[in-house]
């Protein structure tokens, strides 16, 4: 069992005498909270964190992460608080150890959601200080040491999570060690048989393999002595995991794997172009196997890894790998993230969280400029400071990322459309929270619904991502729409009906599509929503059928009657007050069609002068106040007024004859006559030329006279 003194002995080293008390305070804290706990092995709950604490002092972490790495299971397992920390052991630490009980609560889901990158992510995310996950991942490794003690299923169940999200992350991160340590602890366990196959053949051939690997050293050393080169060679093999996947992915067996052993040589230089150098001397040595080379100095790997590899035909045929690094690469490529901390160690005053902050964005920033191409890396350890995305679960364990900002009702559309419109609410960790709620990361989150339930504008201000934004958007627009069809149907049905017409007719017939030029839509309901909206009037829809082109009323009777217009001189109208009218822009109305002895009123139009309206034409009366204008009849006996009248009879022979002799009999002009019989009706539509209104009544009223006349009226479009 590691002690407190084998820890302060290794601390000793790097660490300054106040720092080492701080751990021996840490130390019987920890003690002492955790007294009587005993771990599955049977040891003393104790030994865990002395173990962590170990394994970080052996990484040469800082005193707040070793300390952390002490009281790591202290707020989880025994009644301390993290306030109690605080007080104790200061807000370094107290954040430190925070973070990990928090990452400590997640627990992860299915093997397929655990090989997410969200998951991974989700742990950077939470570890707001690398700190943390150096904690967490000797945590995991002291875990993995004493897994033996556990169930069957539950130390398969570590063990893959282990490969599934801690190897990856300590890859991540650069930590190869680490790595290679998790990656084998776990592959005993997940592959027991295949672990105890491989162990077995590589222990087999160990004696053999120690006097190859010595040969191939003394070869290697004694060709750069020759150019007085410094440098330690060293022949490892290659950790277990590594190889069974090789043969798993390579589909090969055992005896085909040639590159068991890893030679490095790594120099006591820091000069990069050190390596090229010792590689010409090592391919000068022996014939390098083509293809193989590969230069991680030039092009570094995501997690910051540099070294020169290249594989050559060795002394005896075989192929050998061989990889050249300098002492600073070497360091990082089995400590990675870890080993930079501990470079910058004697400038940081981690007691200053802010400052720590701007140093990490700082080192950060030169590990940029070092390297070329390290996205991957950047990006995870940006995320890692600098959370932007917010890691959820769902009740089932899946994990969810979001934007930070990211509320209940953005969840609610991740899951489906329905499940947003008809959100009402939504529980974090099994309480209630309202929708505005910003989730935070490793939250579980579970939404609630309510059929008929619907999305309100409101939601817009509180959702951030662009699904949920369009989603709410399109049931809005889709709601309007609705709504607007609804409401432009039946404010059209009035309309028609003021004017005696049925809106339903004119849809039936088709006619509507008149106006959907004019009106510049396409489709009936495209008409009735723009109606609805208010963009379109329906009183202008019933107008363009009144005034335009009236259904009624064949086409040329309404040219004629423009053209007698356009011919009349005087209009034998004037303005109240103004019987000069020969600057004064006039014209009839067309709806209701005045003629002398009708009461009339002006009304100012825009760009069509003074329109003349009865006074009992139903336009005139909704018209702007403002506008309208007395008017009054100047009539001379040569001024004439077309008039269409319309008259409905037996369709017998000479009905035109008939009629038009009538008309003239009154000295009347005819200027249109048109007959039209469906089903035994006749249809007489004329034009006269009238004079005045007392002459209209006498010659309808003669017209009314005639036998098979059964009704004549003066049309007008109103
Ligand atoms: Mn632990």
């Amino acid at each position: 069992m590691l002690r407190i003194n084998d820890i302060i002995d290794k601390a000793q080293i790097y660490l300054p005498p106040e720092d080492l008390e701080m751990i021996q305070k840490a130390y019987i804290y920890s003690a002492s909270v955790h007294q009587g706990q005993v771990r599955l092995s049977g040891e003393p709950y104790l030994t865990h964190p002395m173990e962590v604490a170990g394994i970080l002092t052996n990484m040469k972490m800082d005193a707040a992460t070793i300390i952390s790495g002490l009281l790591h299971d202290t707020i989880e397992d025994t009644l301390t608080t993290v306030e109690h920390i605080e007080n104790e052991f200061g807000k370094d630490v107290a954040f430190l150890v925070g973070g990990l009980t928090k990452l400590s609560r997640i627990s992860f889901g299915s093997q397929e959601e655990r090989q997410s990158e969200n998951f991974r992510k989700m742990i950077l995310a939470m570890s707001a200080d690398i700190r943390i996950l150096l904690v967490r991942l000797a945590d995991r490794i002291h875990n993995m040491r004493t897994l033996q003690y556990h169930p069957k299923d539950k130390r398969i169940y570590i063990a893959r999570e282990t490969i599934d999200i801690y190897a990856p992350l300590a890859n991540r991160l650069g930590i190869n060690s680490m790595r290679m340590e998790l990656e084998d602890l776990s592959f005993q366990y997940i592959a027991p048989e295949a672990y105890q196959e491989l162990s077995a053949k590589i222990a087999k051939s160990d004696e053999a393999r120690n006097r190859y690997t010595e040969e191939v050293k003394r070869i290697i050393y004694t060709e750069l002595e020759k150019y007085s080169i410094k440098c330690k060679v060293e022949g490892r093999a290659k950790h277990l995991y590594s190889i069974y996947k090789k043969m798993r992915e390579q589909h090969i067996n055992f005896d085909e794997v040639y590159d068991l052993i890893a030679f490095r040589v790594i120099l006591d230089s820091d000069q990069e172009k050190s390596c090229y150098e010792v590689l010409s001397m090592v391919h000068a040595l022996w014939k390098p196997v083509p293809g193989r080379f590969k230069d991680y100095i030039a092009m570094p790997k995501a997690n910051y890894y540099q070294s020169l590899h290249t594989t050559v035909i060795g002394p005896y045929g075989e192929r050998v790998e061989i990889q050249i690094r300098t002492k600073k690469m070497h360091e990082w490529a089995e400590k990675g993230i870890a080993a930079h901390w501990r470079y910058k160690e004697g400038l940081v005053d981690y007691k200053n969280s802010e400052e720590n902050q701007i140093k990490k964005l700082r080192e950060i920033m030169e590990i940029q400029n070092e390297v070329k191409d390290p996205k991957e890396f950047m990006t995870n350890l940006k995320l890692a400071l600098f959370p932007e995305e917010v890691y959820v679960f769902t009740p089932d364990g899946d994990v969810k990322s979001f934007p930070k900002g990211a509320t209940p009702i953005d969840f609610a559309y991740s899951i489906h459309t329905d499940v947003g419109n008809q959100c009402i609410g939504a529980k974090v960790n099994k309480s209630i929270v309202p929708l505005k709620y910003k989730l935070q990361n490793g939250e579980t989150v579970e939404i609630i619904t309510q059929a008929g339930h619907h999305p309100s504008k409101d939601w817009l201000k509180n959702a951030v991502t662009t699904r949920a934004i369009s989603k709410i958007r399109n049931w809005i627009n889709l709601e309007e729409k609705k709504n607007s069809l609804v409401l432009g149907r039946d404010l059209l049905d009035k309309e028609f009906k003021r004017q005696n017409l049925k809106f339903s007719s004119y849809v039936k017939s088709g006619e509507i599509q008149k106006v959907f030029s004019d009106c510049s839509v396409n489709t009936l309901d495209e008409l009735i929503s723009q109606v609805g909206l208010g963009r379109i009037s329906a009183r202008r829809i019933v107008n363009s059928f009144l005034a335009g082109e009236p259904v009624s009323i064949p086409e040329p009777i309404i040219d004629k009657i423009k053209k007698r217009r356009a011919a009349s001189q005087s209009m034998g109208v004037s303005l109240v007050g103004l019987d000069d009218m020969d600057d004064v822009l006039l014209n009839f109305a067309r709806c209701c069609n005045p003629i002398p002895g009708d009461e009339i009123s002006g009304y100012i139009s825009r760009g069509r002068g003074i329109i003349v309206h009865t006074n009992n034409c139903p336009y005139i009366k909704k018209m702007d106040k403002e506008r309208i204008v007395g008017v009054h009849w100047n009539v001379r006996e040569e001024n004439t007024y077309p008039v269409h009248i319309k008259i409905i009879c037996d369709d017998i022979k000479g009905v035109l004859t008939e009629v038009s002799s009538v008309i003239s009999s009154f000295d009347i002009n005819i200027s249109y006559a048109q007959i039209e019989t469906i089903d035994m009706v006749a249809n007489c539509n004329f034009i006269i030329d009238i004079n005045t209104l007392n002459q209209l009544n006498q010659v309808l009223a003669a017209i009314r006279q005639l036998k098979f006349v059964k009704s004549i009226e003066r049309l007008r479009h109103f």
